[in-house]
């Protein structure tokens, strides 16, 4: 679920600085426990911009993101 609120800004892919996982908050899980992350460990990455997070050294959460999407993401960006 997209959130509005800062530092979420409606963006879809928000990565966990503290876990370095990034989620996809259109297909997010009750596992990603999105709603306990510190907000200040928030980082958002803009529209479909996974090569974002894949530079910056983040994975791809198992529960949202499957290894085949997030490949796709990095491939095609
Ligand atoms: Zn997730």
């Amino acid at each position: 679920m997209l959130r509005k609120y800062g530092p979420f800004n409606l963006e879809r892919f928000v990565g966990d600085t503290n876990t370095m996982k990034v989620h996809d908050l259109n297909n997010e899980k009750n596992e990603c426990g999105i709603d306990f992350i510190d907000l200040e460990s928030i980082k958002t990455f803009a529209r479909d911009r996974l090569k974002t997070a894949e530079d910056n050294h983040f994975g791809h959460c198992p529960h949202c993101i499957s290894a085949e999407s997030y490949e796709k993401h990095i491939n095609y960006n």
